[in-house]
């Protein structure tokens, strides 16, 4: 489709300014620009129709299936966008006395304590803007516990290889050496191996769990227990909250220090780069290292901010993304105590229906049909009977409008798809996602090499992805500059 600047008219325009009706004033004419900027001229109704044209071109929620494993697309209620936003929350400053906003320094406590007894933690700072942003803040603190302690020894983060990249990411960000654990057969993290690489230089383990591969780790206290008793930190990564909210908290699986993305399991658009959320939750013992400032209630109902003692400082300026904290406080207080754990109970029941009957008509599920919010594909057999990979199916759903799972994710499943269809979706979603699924399969039976040309339908197919993001194109080049 053509860009604004070749839809451009010189002299087309849209707006009409109204007289002058104030006294004209005089300034300083060198701060003038020498040129008028290159805008684009156009209509109002063209413009218009740029954007609709580039919109229909995107796929949203709202579009169709979304069954992206681990992001958690799932639907946004709209009440949450309208609480958000409230003028009251909108028309602040974030440097306005804390007595002239007391609403939002509410809302922001009661979210914190709501999301602190979601994950059996003692406190929480909603300030990390996504969850990697979380798990660096949640290793500050972790690393801030043992200096305290003048344990300069501890350096080494334990990472699973089923970890989201963002996990050892993180931990080299926050100073840390990543060591890797393997899996074991099951997808769970191998015992043995996890007691050989604890040690006096152990500073702590990073967990999700469920994990990637969409398995809750039945050994998981016993995984908490081999890396405390050799004096590390057990840190969750607690992004998609879906498959257990309302019925399992990592506080009591024996963590001291979780994040959680808002903007998956909490209800707020995601997609596109933000804004997000990864507020940071901890025992009491690791409180007073969180950033600040803090909101505190006083005994007369008020609320202030105060800053933790030996805080780690901010990681981000003010109260985080605000707005965010919002939409999820909204979400939560809709859905109550009774709904909270329903949703996942739904997204859990969604998942493994989807995992039977795709197993049933024929692709491989290498850890077993049982899941919890979403699981994993591995299109490795049907690449070698066929020759289409995951990328082919991933690339044929496109032309009927449906989301692709995430691909080549997690790492340890060479042609994975990772689907997770969330809570919102319907039953005859689901179903018309296994037809379309099993009428792909037949097609790469009957003709694998075709399905390297999908999508078939798309304005843009197969673009060179690395590229895209290694060199991105951004702005227009104008013939002056080519
Ligand atoms: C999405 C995700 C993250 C990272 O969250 P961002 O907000 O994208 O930084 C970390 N861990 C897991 C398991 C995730 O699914």
């Amino acid at each position: 489709m053509k860009l604004l600047f070749e839809r451009s008219v010189p002299g087309r325009k849209q707006t009409i300014f109204p007289d002058l009706d104030v006294p004209e004033v005089s300034f300083d004419q060198t701060l003038l620009r020498d040129k008028a900027p290159r805008l684009p001229q156009m209509a109002e109704v063209d413009l218009g129709r740029h954007y609709t044209e580039l919109a229909k071109q995107t796929h949203g929620v709202n579009d169709g299936f979304y069954p992206l494993g681990s992001c958690t697309m799932k639907y946004n209620p709209r009440v949450n966008e309208q609480v958000s936003a409230l003028s009251g929350f909108t028309d602040i400053h974030p440097l306005q006395p804390a007595e002239t906003a007391q609403g939002c320094l509410r809302a922001m406590y009661e979210l914190e304590g709501m999301l602190a007894e979601i994950c059996g933690m003692d406190a929480m700072t909603l300030q990390p803007a996504a969850g990697a942003h979380g798990e660096y803040t949640g290793l500050l603190l972790i690393r801030a516990h043992h200096l305290a302690k003048g344990d300069t020894a501890r350096t080494k983060i334990i990472v699973p290889d089923s970890a989201h990249g963002t996990n050892p990411a993180s931990a080299v960000m926050a100073g840390f050496t990543v060591v890797s654990v393997p899996s074991n057969e099951a997808g769970g993290v191998d015992l043995d191996a996890l007691r050989a690489a604890v040690g006096e230089d152990t500073a702590g383990l990073m967990l999700t769990n469920p994990n990637t591969l969409g398995l809750f780790d039945p050994n998981i206290l016993e995984i908490c227990r081999i890396v405390h008793e050799a004096g590390g930190l057990c840190y969750y990564d607690g992004a998609n909250l879906n498959a257990v909210m309302g019925h399992a908290r990592p506080g009591d699986m024996g963590f001291d220090c979780v994040h959680v993305n808002l903007h998956k399991t909490f209800s707020t658009p995601h997609g596109g780069g933000g804004p997000g959320s990864g507020p940071v939750g901890c025992k009491a013992f690791l409180a007073p290292y969180l950033p600040g400032p803090q909101v505190t209630k006083s005994a007369d109902g008020s609320f202030s901010f105060v800053q933790p003692e030996q805080s780690v400082g901010k990681v981000r300026s003010f109260y985080g993304n605000f707005l965010v904290t919002v939409r999820a406080l909204a979400y939560i207080l809709t859905l109550g105590k009774e709904g909270i754990p329903e949703a996942s109970e739904a997204a859990v029941l969604n998942a493994n229906y989807l995992a039977h009957l795709l197993s049933k008509a024929g692709y491989t599920l290498p850890y077993g049909e049982r899941c919890m919010h979403e699981f994993v594909i591995d299109v490795g057999p049907l690449k070698a009977e066929t020759g289409a990979s995951a990328m082919d199916v991933a690339k044929r759903l496109l032309d009927f409008d449906v989301h692709p799972p995430t691909m080549y994710f997690p790492l340890i499943v060479h042609e994975a798809l990772m689907v997770e269809p969330t809570e919102t979706e319907s039953r005859e979603t689901l179903d018309e996602f296994v037809s379309l699924m099993t009428n792909i399969l037949a097609e790469a039976r009957e003709d694998g090499e075709r399905l390297h040309g999908a999508p078939f339908t798309r304005p843009i197919g197969r673009p060179d992805e690395v590229t895209a993001a290694r060199k991105p194109c951004l702005h227009y080049v104008f013939d002056e500059e080519a």
